[in-house]
């Protein structure tokens, strides 16, 4: 019989995560105060994240970090994830490519975004800190940051964009369950919040409000640290934990991956899974190839600027060197609320500059065929952010069929859909709609 899932056992789980920025031939350019332009050292950094954090976040020579105890335990909640391999997807698409997924949606929050998360509050909790917030938009952060703050006993205040609130209630519900106070961003419980309503008492909010918001409560609450859920080293770090065990799992099923894909939004689940294969690339000579899956109306890998930016819309945040299509750039109100995020993280970034990695652009429609095809063969309904890693692995495996190469693709689920049925209704419904951005429309953002 053929085997269809490889789990590891409590014992195998890796108990160190993966540094690559040890290892990367050209390493990130720093990040910049927004205010001087010089580079911070975590010192600064730790104004804002937590001390750890913030070391780990500019740590280029430990190539392995130990991950805490107390967070290994928390881990064995729901790890190892299954690493599965999707036979009926492969006979529908009729392809000889061996397609596997690491299947991150199994736990309780539904997503990839509670490896950080319980790093984060550990932390904090270690150092002193009472009380963490944070901005989230569709709220899968939101909500992984909600529970893990529970558990290490730590207050948790989550500013969301007020639209997404509306949109999605059932996110904020979760969140409430764990306990953390939400608030619909712009708000008036902040000065930032209040002068924007001032000017525009209707603004619906984004991330750059809700960021916004939540850096003045940690910056003038005693005792409060702001985390983030993408974006930044320190958050991919804790995401290598996906790839570890699946090059174990790999290991497992006896094959070795010669793509890996995985959605991007700011990066922290693409690094998750790519950052552990990519070190054989660079240190064993292997040839896997990285694909990065951006939304089409989102497209900085593909079509943004290497350069200097802001992480907010108010150009609060450090500046960082990343792929960007300018802090100010509104993404079309795409169902995957998680891709929608002008920047990519450093270290993507710079392997996307050095031509180690690369990103490819799926159409909202294209990721919800993929998404339908995938829900009906393998029995999981993806998040609509991971229905564009399903996307690019049904591109490449139709080129297999094409050219009847047997490749191994593996890709990351890093979230199930089932809070974002509504967005599946409008797609059945007909109600959807692509958005393709021109030159022109990129080319004014990055003015
Ligand atoms: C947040 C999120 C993403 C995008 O964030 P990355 O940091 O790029 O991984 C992708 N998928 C799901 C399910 C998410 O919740």
């Amino acid at each position: 019989m053929k085997q269809k899932k490889f789990i590891l056992q409590e014992s195998e789980i890796p108990t160190q995560w993966y540094n690559i920025l040890a290892d990367m031939p050209n390493k990130p350019m720093p990040p910049l105060h927004p205010g001087t332009k010089q580079p911070l050292g975590w010192e600064d950094l730790a104004h804002i994240f937590p001390e750890e954090c913030s070391k780990q976040e500019l740590n280029m020579a430990d190539r392995f970090i130990d991950i805490p105890e107390e967070v290994l335990d928390k881990y064995k909640f729901y790890r190892s994830t299954p690493l599965v391999r999707a036979y009926e997807l492969e006979k529908a698409i009729g392809t000889p490519a061996h397609i596997y997924f690491k299947n991150e949606s199994t736990n309780p929050l539904g997503s990839h975004k509670i490896n950080s998360a319980l790093a984060q509050c550990y932390y904090a909790k270690e150092e002193g800190t009472t009380n963490v917030t944070t901005e989230t938009g569709a709220g899968q952060w939101g909500a992984a940051l909600a529970y893990a703050a529970k558990i290490f006993g730590l207050e948790c205040a989550v500013y969301q964009v007020k639209i997404s609130m509306q949109q999605k209630p059932y996110r904020s519900s979760i969140m409430r369950t764990f306990g953390a106070a939400v608030t619909g961003s712009p708000s008036m419980s902040t000065r930032a919040g209040k002068d924007i309503l001032t000017v525009n008492p209707t603004h619906s909010g984004s991330l750059g409000t809700a960021i916004s918001e939540a850096l003045e409560l940690a910056q003038t609450t005693p005792k409060c640290k702001y985390v983030l859920g993408s974006v930044l080293n320190h958050v991919a770090l804790h995401q290598t934990i996906i790839g570890l065990e699946a090059e174990k799992q790999m290991a497992l099923a006896g094959e070795y991956p010669d793509t890996v894909i995985a959605c991007f939004g700011g990066g922290s689940n693409f690094g998750g899974i790519a950052f552990p294969f990519m070190r054989h690339n660079l240190k064993d000579g292997r040839q896997t190839e990285f694909i990065a899956a951006e939304p089409d109306s989102c497209p900085k890998l593909t079509r943004g600027k290497f350069m200097y930016d802001f992480g907010d819309e108010a150009g609060y945040t450090p500046l960082l060197p990343m792929f960007t299509l300018g802090h100010q750039f509104k993404p079309a109100n795409i169902h995957a609320g998680g891709l929608r995020y002008h920047g990519a993280g450093m270290i993507v970034s710079q392997l996307i500059k050095d031509q180690l990695m690369r990103g490819v652009d799926i159409p909202q429609l294209e990721s919800f065929d993929a998404g339908m095809l995938f829900a009906r063969t393998e029995g999981i309904i993806p998040a609509p952010e991971s229905c564009h890693a399903i996307a690019a692995t049904i591109r490449e495996a139709l080129k297999c069929k094409e050219t009847g190469e047997q490749k191994v693709i593996l890709f990351n689920l890093s979230g199930h859909g089932l809070i974002d049925m509504t967005a599946y209704d409008q797609y059945i419904d007909g109600d959807l709609q692509n958005y393709h951005l021109s030159d022109e429309q990129i080319a004014a953002n990055l003015q």
